[in-house]
């Protein structure tokens, strides 16, 4: 099998401290050093002395959510979201996962995801069927299909008197642009609240969701394509954690990328800057309580935890209580909550209870995968907690309006 070479030096800065295993989803749940950071960058590094055979190595690494938390916690800066990608790109080339990648590739086609997300309406239970889920993961399926939003919750838009200060760009993605139009509609209507006009260009997925799973070359390819099809001197504005976050990072790729890592901003990051926290002191608000879960790609991918914050806490008339192990992963993790079902429906319970414990009316997150797999919950339990994308949900307490 041939690595990257830069995995070697990369696997050496770990000093096998620990001060990671707490902070792992996985080895919370199984309290197995092969299921923590420490473990896998022990078995990795293994593997490449060729001390111990990748088939040892694999599960454990496709176990692995890719949250990040362990970069948070660790002391000496190891950047295990890399290794992780890198290790998997070599196993990926040794034995490639063709049923992953055709997973990958219509749903990052958002012409093949509408008819695949349409079909899959018609399934028992909107999952996958058992045959094919046994082939993904050897589980039975858990997450259920999300439906797209409707394409206009919101009331109609009074452009604001704020002058226009500039142009953005809204990367409006694969997923993102199937799944959450109405998120989309109010991220542009913030952003022309805050004084920028979107300007609309033909651009598709970023490759964050290929990058996660090792198909870096596929990743590059689909970078390359949304830089070359984006304006060179606008900011880049994401309102999804985890293509953010990927695509800041790009410069690991292909240095070619770094002025497209340059300019790409968290929506959250963008408005808080712009200053919408005083024009929302304005708004009509609203009379809600809010919880804010923290998507690992904003909160351990960024460093993206305050504005967010900021900003709801800004929304008159919202009383904001703090979620219990806010920014532990909820187990979406781009597609882990399909490839490794069993393990996803756990945390998903644990981020549940956490959230039902607060007694709030609304939880608020920047990602599309959180999104949908926490409302997901919100439906089995049959609760009345609304579900919302922090911009919708400032985004009603301009307009009043509940969501
Ligand atoms: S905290 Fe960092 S250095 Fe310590 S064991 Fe974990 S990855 Fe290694
Ligand atoms: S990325 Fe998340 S699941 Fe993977 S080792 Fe780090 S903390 Fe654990």
């Amino acid at each position: 099998v041939s690595f990257h070479p830069a995995l070697g030096e990369l696997l050496t800065h770990c000093i096998r401290c620990g001060f990671c295993l707490e902070a792992c989803p996985t080895f919370e749940v199984t309290a197995d050093e092969r299921e923590s950071p420490r473990g896998r960058i022990y078995l990795v590094r293994s593997a490449l002395e060729g001390q111990l055979a990748w088939m040892h190595v694999e599960p454990h690494l496709n176990a692995c959510l890719g949250c990040r938390a362990c970069e948070t916690a660790c002391p000496s800066g190891v950047q295990y979201g890399l290794i992780a990608e890198l290790a998997r790109q070599g196993l990926e080339a040794r034995k490639p996962n063709l049923i992953r990648k055709a997973l990958l590739t219509g749903l990052t086609n958002p012409r093949v995801a509408r008819v695949q997300f349409a079909l899959a309406r018609l399934l028992p239970g909107r999952r996958l069927p058992p045959p094919l889920s046994a082939l993904l993961s050897g589980q039975p399926a858990e997450a259920q299909s999300p439906i797209p939003q409707s394409m206009d919750p919101w009331p109609p838009f009074e452009v604001p008197k704020t002058p226009l200060r500039g142009e953005v760009v809204l990367l409006e993605g694969c997923v993102m642009r199937v799944l959450f139009p109405a998120v989309h509609e109010a991220t542009r209507r913030l952003l022309r609240r805050a004084g920028y006009r979107v300007r609309e260009v033909h651009a598709g997925c970023c490759g964050a969701l290929h990058a996660h799973c090792g198909l870096l070359e596929d990743a590059r390819r689909l970078a390359r394509k949304l830089d070359a099809d984006l304006p060179a001197d606008l900011p880049l504005i994401v309102n999804s954690a985890g293509c953010g976050s990927s695509i800041k990072e790009y410069a690991h790729l292909d240095p070619e990328l770094e002025p497209l890592a340059r300019r790409t901003l968290d929506i959250t990051v963008f408005l808080f800057r712009e200053g919408l926290c005083d024009q929302l002191a304005e708004a009509p608000g609203l009379d809600d309580v809010v919880t804010y879960h923290d998507a690992c790609h904003l909160a351990h991918g960024q460093g993206v935890r305050d504005e967010p914050r900021a900003l709801i806490a800004a929304i008159p008339g919202a009383r904001v209580v703090p979620l219990p192990a806010s920014d532990t992963c909820c187990g979406s993790a781009g597609i882990y909550n399909v490839v490794q079902p069993k393990m996803a429906r756990e945390l998903l319970e644990r981020k549940w209870a956490n959230i039902a414990s607060t007694g709030a009316t609304v939880v608020a997150s920047g990602n599309p995968g959180c999104h949908a797999w926490i409302e997901q919950a919100s439906r089995e339990k049959a609760s009345k907690v609304r579900v919302l994308h922090t911009a919708e949900l400032l985004e009603a307490a301009f307009c009043g309006h509940r969501l």
